[in-house]
């Protein structure tokens, strides 16, 4: 039985055929997902999901690339984290990939944001759903500064999500303690060096997700993704790492669940 660590069933290309979705991840022994929330404005239709569907579970959380929308407060977050079936804070983190002409500098409030995520995941004692693109260095530095790791109170524990970064960055978010998601960019022909970075994660600190409807894994590539594809990318961690397809698939469950600790078992299977 398979995990999707990372969704986004929220969206509308994937709402309108939710009954199809969960069928076709039903046929492919998908026994769970994570639907991840990006704005506040979102998070009632991601929690409805997840309360309506026993295979579903959400986050809360405002995504680093969306401005122009409510700017969560620590308030915000630990209300919705006191929700039943949220089980994680997120998705969080830096990208610069899009500065739109903007300095690094300028983006302060990203920062900002990011903390108050921290904060709220150190409170609640979930775990961090990190978006990092173009940013790695002042995310760990960020993960470092207020993560508590060496002080008093919960530290920050969490998942590196739809990891595209460098063996380091992993080795540096591994020694957090962090786990290291994959998506189906793992299995795209040019992403030699990702794969050399995932071979150096260990099994037992492995996630697997879609991240759809974005970047369907090969043989779907360019298509709408689904949750039901996440075997796929298990399929290339196995090829990776030189183990069964189940092995992949009882680890990484088995990872999303210690990490997710929130997440019931035996409520998840449908
Ligand atoms: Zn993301
Ligand atoms: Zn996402």
């Amino acid at each position: 039985m398979f995990t999707d660590s990372h969704c986004h069933l929220s969206f509308p290309e994937l709402r309108e055929q939710l009954p199809a979705i969960l069928d076709a991840m039903a046929q492919s022994r998908v026994e769970r997902a994570l639907c991840i929330c990006t704005t506040l404005e979102e998070f009632d239709t991601v929690h409805a999901l997840a309360t309506a569907h026993p295979q579903l579970w959400a986050t809360v959380g405002v995504h680093p690339d969306n401005e122009d929308v409510r700017e969560p407060t620590l308030e915000d977050l630990l209300a919705g984290a006191a929700r039943p079936r949220v089980v994680g804070i997120g998705e969080t983190g830096l990208d610069y990939y899009r500065l739109n002409g903007r300095s690094v500098a300028e983006m302060a409030w990203q920062r900002d944001r990011f903390r108050v995520h921290i904060r709220a995941a150190r409170q609640t004692d979930l775990p961090l759903v990190i978006h990092t693109r173009s940013a790695s260095d002042d995310t760990l530095a960020i993960l470092r500064e207020e993560g508590g790791f060496s002080g008093e109170g919960n530290a920050a524990r969490g998942v590196f999500h739809c990891f595209t970064e460098t063996s380091a960055v992993a080795r540096a978010a591994l020694d957090l303690g962090f786990y290291i998601s994959f998506s189906g960019i793992l299995t795209f022909r040019n992403a030699v060096d990702l794969r050399d970075t995932a071979r150096l994660v260990p099994l037992d600190r492995l996630l697997i997700e879609t991240d759809s409807p974005y970047l369907a894994p090969v043989p779907h590539r360019g298509k709408v993704n689904t949750p039901a594809w996440v075997p796929h990318v298990a399929q290339q961690v196995a090829d990776i790492h030189g183990v069964s397809l189940e092995a992949v698939a009882e680890a990484s469950s088995a990872n999303f669940l210690r990490l997710f600790n929130r997440v019931a078992p035996a409520q998840a299977v449908h």
